[in-house]
This record gives C-alpha cells, structure tokens and sequence, in this order.
C-alpha cells in the first residue's frame, strides 16, 4: 500500500478497517523524515523531530482504536510549525535567539488536535525566522527546499511545512499565516492550505508575530482534509481575548456551486504577473463557468496601497511583541558585564537580519513624531482595504485571485532584493488586513513544472463556501 500518498480521510478509513496501524503509519513517516535528513539537498522541512512521542502514542491509541472508543482524528499524523508551542517540546521559531528554549504548556490547537482527538505530532517544522519571509530563507536552521525543484525555495513562513506535505514527510500540518504565510508556500507546493477568519482560530500558544493579523490554518493535501482540521480546530477559545464567539462547525463540501457568483477584482491583473500565472487563472474561470458559476468583474480600488500598510502594521507589532526576547526570559543569552550590554548583544546575536530589520522599522513608525504619519495612517488605509472587501462581497459570494503573481523563485534569488520579496505577497496580505478567510488550491503547473496555485477569499467566517468552491475545483481537475 502506498502510506505515502494516503489523505487524512483514507487514513481515517484504513486505521478503522485495520489495513494498517498507526504504530505503523508512523513509524513509516518518520523513515521517510530520516531518509530524506540524510540527503545533501534535503527538504529540511523538520526542525525537531519527536521520534519517541510519536512512536509511544501510536502504540496508545492503536489500542484505543481496537476498543472502539477512538475519536475521529486519533491515530493520524500531523506536523506542527515550530512557532506553535507543543508542551516540553522545543519552539525555536527558527530563531537562535530561542535556542534550548522549551514550552512550558500546549497551544490550543495543540490541545484540540493532539490531547483531545490524539493526532500524532511527527514533529516542529521548519520556517522562516519568527514568521518574517516569504521563502523560508531567514531560517536559522537553513533553507527548506522545494519538493518539486530542490534549487527553488517552498515559499515562506510556512515553508517546511508546505515541503512535508507535499512531499510524503507529513500527510497534514499546521501552519500560521500573517501575510501570506500559510497560502503562499501551499501554492509554491502544490498543497491545499487555509487562512481561516481571525479570530476563529485561538491563537494561544501561537508565538505572536503581528497579533491582529496571525491566525493559524492547516495545509493539506486536499480540501475536504483542510475542512475536517478546521472544524477540530476552530471555535471560542476563553484563552484568546480575540477569540471570536463560534462554535466549531462541520463543513458541507457538495461540489455544487451552480449560481455562486465569482468576483474578479480588476487591480490584481496588472504588471508582475507572470503570463503562465495569468493564464492558469483564466483556465480556472473558464472551469468555473463550465460549474454553473457567474463571474462578475469587481473592484478593490485601495489594492495598491496592502503591501505597504502591510509592512507598517505587521512591522510596529512585530517590534512590539519581539521585545520579549531580552536573553533573560527564553534561550539564547550572552555573557556581559552589564545588563545593557547582555540584552543589546544577546538580540544582535540571537535575531537575524530580516527579524532586525523589521524590528528597526516597526519601532521608527510607532516611534513619536512618526506614529502619526505612518502607524496611524497605516490603521486608516486598513480600513479602506476592509471596506473595499466588504462593498465587494454586496455582489458577490467569494474572489478569486491567483495565491502568488509568480511560481516558486530560485534559492537567493530575491534575498538582497526585500521589496521584490515582499511583493510576492501582493495577493495574500489584503486579506490578513481586512481578517477574512482565504483557502490556495492548487490548480496547474508552470512549463518548468512548478505547482501554480489559485486563491479563493470569502465574506468573514464563510469558510464554508469557499472551501465549496475550491472542492469542486478540485474534483473538476482531477
Ligand atoms: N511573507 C510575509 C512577511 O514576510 C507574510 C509572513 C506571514 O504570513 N507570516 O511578513
């Protein structure tokens, strides 16, 4: 049986008709982990690996299983990003600042999806450093690589994530998108991965980038395993005080979508965008159209200015919530005289350049004299961006854009080059802004081979007709 390509639902199924164990399940993802750590031009995608956890589990829940009194998830394996805290394990954040740093609790998600339901965690996955990137290069554990081109990156934050499941290291994982960072390496992949509405998601014990945009998601390999992490995610969490009031919520993928009306915004279809990207996403509105769907053109007049508010917003929060890392209270610290010295030297060391920067910058916009012009500005824009989402959805039910305006770029190709970088997130940070869920499919490939991703945005905690849509797009492609 080939383990490798089984989807969260086969492996539901198998567990129970006992075609295999979860002893065995696991014992094979985390051989195929160590067969691929041992390659020169590894994925990386793992930055601690909990071999004994995993494999002591398995065994308890295999019994479990047997008895009958198994919930629906146990037994199937699943990665976690190692900015999501998982009890006594390390969270580096892929940061060396948080070098022998270990959790001292779960984060919700952990607790909903490994404690309640018993899902495996094979292990922390790899990442750029504190979520800051789009290519996974600013990890200080070294660059993930791109299953499908090993010299091209898997896209960022969540790189080592989108590489495990794309490549058979993991058969779902958990990612946590800001900016992009859940949809972009999902499309640079060729995996499914889900932004759901902020707020419905707890993101406690989730290491706080920029606390009004974070939210954690899943990736997988399709988008009814997307739906089913969701709903054993999702809901009111009392340990969240953003946590919105919802409760957890079983998704109705019919594949019907005759009547859904379709928005395609104008401003995303401008320079940048790579030919082979603008053509994948007219074969997806033809597809579409064939689905009984209406496609109506829509515009996003303030689409402009979402990088840049982006980079205010994200930036004054980050430098906010980074100033925790003092090398007194977690990991990496430096031998000093003074205790100026040991905090200006242990964050020159611990943090990297791409954290540095946007430390440097988030702490000059929220800085006096400046907040007003550009951090309160920012916060109008934001607005501007949420309206032009919601005048938009009056007349229609999802948008559809492309996930990225280029396929996977070559390792160091834009890391001297931020601004090139940040703009591979044009599609994806509207979305963070205006905190509306947003799912990347995969729905074709690039001449060179290169998965090409397509992004469906709903209306706020409508996950469920987008993931409708991206379901029968799904189906319709196979
Ligand atoms: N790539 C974007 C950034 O660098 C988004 C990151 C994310 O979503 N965590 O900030």
């Amino acid at each position: 049986m080939d383990l490798e390509s089984l989807k969260v639902k086969d492996i539901i199924s198998g567990l129970r008709n006992k075609e295999f164990s979860s002893y065995e399940l696991t014992s094979y993802y985390l051989e195929n982990i160590k067969k691929d750590q041992s390659k020169s031009d590894s994925l990386n995608a793992y930055i601690t690996l909990m071999e004994n956890e995993a494999l002591q589990m398995s065994k308890e829940v295999d019994t479990q299983i047997k008895k009958g009194d198994a919930s629906i998830l146990a037994g199937v394996p699943i990665g976690i990003k190692d900015n999501i805290n998982i009890k006594d394990m390390p969270t580096t954040c892929a940061s060396k600042i948080l070098e022998g740093y270990r959790a001292s609790y779960d984060a919700t998600v952990v607790e909903r999806l490994i404690r309640k339901e018993k899902m495996i965690p094979l292990g922390k996955l790899n990442m750029d450093e504190f979520a800051m990137g789009s290519s996974n290069e600013t990890s200080h554990y070294g660059v993930s690589r791109n299953p499908f081109d090993r010299t091209r990156v898997p896209g960022g934050s969540s790189g080592g994530v989108a590489a495990a499941v794309s490549s058979g290291l993991a058969p779902v994982a958990l990612g946590s998108d800001t900016g992009g960072s859940i949809r972009q390496p999902a499309a640079f992949c060729g995996v499914v991965g889900l932004k759901p509405t902020y707020g419905l998601v707890s993101r406690y014990g989730l290491v706080a980038f920029a606390s009004s945009l974070d939210q954690i998601g899943p990736i997988a390999k399709c988008v009814e395993d997307a739906a089913l992490i969701l709903s054993a995610i999702e809901g009111f969490d009392e340990k969240d005080s953003t946590s919105l009031n919802v409760k957890s919520r079983k998704y109705n993928l019919t594949g019907n979508i005759k009547g859904v009306k379709v928005g395609i915004p104008k401003e995303y279809f401008i320079e940048g965008i790579s030919e082979e990207v603008l053509n994948n996403i007219n074969n997806v509105i033809e597809l579409l159209k064939k689905l009984g769907a209406e496609i109506v053109e829509i515009s996003l007049p303030h689409s402009d200015y979402a990088v840049p508010t982006y980079y205010i917003v994200a930036t004054a929060e980050a430098s906010s919530n980074l100033e925790r890392f003092d090398g007194i209270k977690y990991g990496y610290r430096e031998k000093t005289k003074t205790l100026s010295e040991l905090y200006f030297k242990s964050r020159s060391k611990g943090f990297g350049t791409e954290v540095k920067r946007r430390i440097m910058l988030g702490t000059y916009v929220l800085s006096s004299g400046y907040y007003d012009a550009y951090y309160l500005k920012a916060l109008k824009v934001r607005k501007l961006i949420k309206n032009d989402f919601d005048n938009a959805f009056k007349n229609v039910d999802v948008i559809l854009s492309p996930t990225s305006p280029t396929p996977a770029f070559k390792i160091g190709e834009k890391l001297n080059d931020p601004i090139s970088m940040y703009l591979s997130d044009i599609y994806t940070i509207a979305v963070n802004l205006a905190g509306l869920p947003a799912i990347s499919i995969p729905t074709g490939f690039s001449k060179e081979g290169l998965p090409l991703g397509s992004q469906f945005i709903g209306r706020l905690l409508d996950e469920e007709t987008i993931l409708n849509v991206s379901f029968a797009i799904e189906k319709a492609l196979n």
